[in-house]
């Protein structure tokens, strides 16, 4: 069980200023995570929680003592971590979740020093349930804590912002990430610590097979645009096929992207450090056509295309016009 928070990468600064409030009692009543995903905001305000009830002395969380064991099992009922109900298939947290948060809170703590709440994502909170959550916020009942999580801290009500202290959690640096994805037996650590832009989770995740996803993806996105009208329209009909539509747009578009930022550092001389680093043929194919218009003019594209898919067009129709634009700007 670990003691302290010095394996939370990257995030000593932030977790020694709220440790240290812990230890003295002296938490505020609502903190706001913020930060890109797979940071460790999750990990981190989990182990806020297990400094606030720990029973131990010295450092705190000790790692030894029955607060922490139970804490660090997620177990204790006086951690409650609310998360989207996996029943609504809109990925919501529902006003039915908070009504029962709010009777649970109401009743004392058990046992712990502190009993904390982590909402994650808040932003995912319908708004009916936010506002149903206000007054509890504002002023939760003794004992009790919120730590509320967000990756999109600007879809979030004013009114929930305004009550809470906010905690800005910071992508790691490369130099932190990479010693730290070796140690873990990550393979191609620079590519995933890139990749994930600096987030421990997701690099974790592209160590654990992602990385092959999302090559395979990339070298869909690559054969669309090189492959011919005809191949393009008969593909992007399969992919409009599958089960969803738009989850798989969005990973063509990202992996578009990953490329277009290879264009830009190839060509400013940076090309020692590509996202696709195992394609560098690509990368410098493309910088030749592209550089630098053609990549002002695919991003707007790029930025089109999401906002379309926000409104509900259809995944393949938009996929065909924005690949179509890549194939125009390469052959010009
Ligand atoms: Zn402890």
């Amino acid at each position: 069980m670990p003691s302290g928070y010095a394996d939370l990468l990257g995030q000593t600064a932030v977790m020694e200023r709220l440790v240290d409030a812990a230890s003295r009692d002296e938490l505020h009543h609502c903190y706001l995570f913020e930060g890109p995903p797979q940071v460790g905001k999750h990990t981190a305000a989990l182990r806020l929680a297990m400094a606030a009830a720990c029973t131990g002395s010295g450092v705190r969380p000790c790692g030894r003592c029955k607060m922490c064991n139970q804490f660090h099992k997620r177990t204790h009922p006086d951690l409650i971590e609310i998360v989207p109900d996996p029943s609504r298939k809109s990925g919501t947290i529902g006003v039915g979740q908070v009504r029962e948060l709010i009777r649970q809170v109401r009743l004392r703590p058990y046992a712990a020093r502190r009993r904390t709440v982590i909402i994650d994502p808040v932003d995912m909170l319908v708004p009916q349930a936010a506002n149903a959550l206000l007054k509890t916020l504002e002023e939760p009942p003794p004992g009790t804590g919120f730590i509320l999580v967000t990756s999109r801290v600007s879809s979030l009500l004013p009114t929930v912002l305004s009550r809470s202290q906010r905690v800005r959690f910071r992508a790691v640096p490369e130099d932190v990430l990479v010693p730290w994805l070796v140690e873990r037996k990550v393979e191609h650590p620079e590519r995933c610590a890139r990749l994930a832009m600096g987030c421990p989770g997701a690099a974790l995740e592209l160590g654990k097979g992602g990385l092959e996803k999302l090559d395979a993806v990339r070298d869909h996105v690559v054969e669309l645009v090189e492959g011919g009208t005809r191949f393009r329209l008969a593909e992007l009909e399969k992919v409009g096929k599958r089960k969803d539509p738009k989850k798989e747009a969005l990973a063509r578009i990202a992996a578009l992207e990953t490329l277009l930022r290879d264009v830009v550092a190839f060509s400013c001389a940076a090309g020692d450090r590509l996202l696709n680093a195992d394609r560098p043929d690509v990368v410098a194919r493309w910088a030749v056509r592209l550089w630098p218009r053609g990549i002002e003019r695919l991003q707007e594209q790029i930025d089109l295309s999401r906002q379309r898919m926000e409104v509900n067009v259809n995944p393949r129709l938009m996929m065909e016009a924005l690949f179509a634009h890549v194939d125009r700007e390469l052959a010009e």
